[in-house]
């Protein structure tokens, strides 16, 4: 299913396989000006590329190279001859057919492999004016935009919640930090995150968010020097294992999240 809400002139797309719209397994897309800020899954392609036929997209960027962030980029590719853009190391990976765990398999679905060309350091629509932001830790082909006229900013998958209890085992945690102190400086007013939260507050929450990483991170050192295993400090922190792990095949846990911590 796909509902689209809008927020001054941008026009958020959320997008799940399932008849509603539930947290963890559905992804947004935000179109503006011309520009389309991700495509999401595979299983909802070609509703998008429907709902975009009035309208559609000149641009696409990929915020990073994630099944469930580039699945529409084919048909829309097709459709209407846009023009796919993404961080240089994305685009190998989103030219090749990914290896998914089962729940990605369930959840988003194969995307059909595409060839972005290389984001440079800024982009311009007729109204606005967007500037790519590195934001490597969550992938390390991460970016963000930000149009700071406005004071909007996509931020992808960079920021999920103040105190994330789980990640994937690619993920550095030290490096998400960084950049969530980046976008925070920014001072963006209105922030678009990928997970389907707009937010407002941003000051505050990224705050949080980056003063709860720093804080788990350095006991995560402090025990990790003392000679304990990520599964005891794990314990000791976090307690039991995120349930999400469960359900992700182990991929997304509170160990995963430990771990990112000792790269
Ligand atoms: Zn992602």
């Amino acid at each position: 299913m796909l509902l689209a809400t809008t927020y001054e002139q941008v026009t958020q797309i959320r997008m799940s396989r399932f008849p509603e719209i539930q947290a963890g397994t559905s992804v947004a897309a935000y179109l503006v000006d011309g520009l389309l800020i991700d495509t999401g899954l595979a299983y909802t392609a070609e509703e998008l590329a429907d709902f975009l036929k009035d309208n559609p997209p000149r641009i696409v960027v990929n915020t990073h190279h994630h099944e469930d962030h580039i699945a529409g980029n084919a048909i829309l590719k097709e459709r209407y001859g846009v023009k796919l853009l993404a961080h240089p190391l994305a685009i190998s990976r989103v030219y090749q057919k990914p290896h998914l765990y089962p729940y990605q398999e369930e959840f988003w679905g194969y995307p059909v492999p595409t060839n972005p060309e290389p984001l440079g350091e800024h982009l311009t629509t007729d109204n606005f004016r967007f500037e790519v932001i590195s934001t490597p830790g969550h992938s390390d082909d991460h970016i963000c935009l930000w149009e700071k006229n406005k004071g909007w900013l996509f931020s992808g998958d960079l920021y999920t919640s103040t105190h994330p209890d789980a990640a994937r085992p690619e993920e550095d945690q030290w490096q998400i930090i960084e950049s969530l102190l980046k976008i925070k400086n920014l001072k963006p007013r209105l922030v678009f995150t990928a997970i389907g939260f707009v937010i407002s507050d941003a000051e505050i929450r990224l705050g949080k968010t980056i003063q709860y990483l720093q804080g788990l991170g350095q006991k995560v050192r402090e025990l990790n020097v003392t000679g304990l295993s990520p599964v005891q400090i794990r314990q000791q922190l976090l307690g039991e294992e995120s349930p999400v792990a469960g359900r992700t095949q182990g991929q997304f846990s509170s160990e995963n999240l430990v771990r990112t911590f000792l790269k």
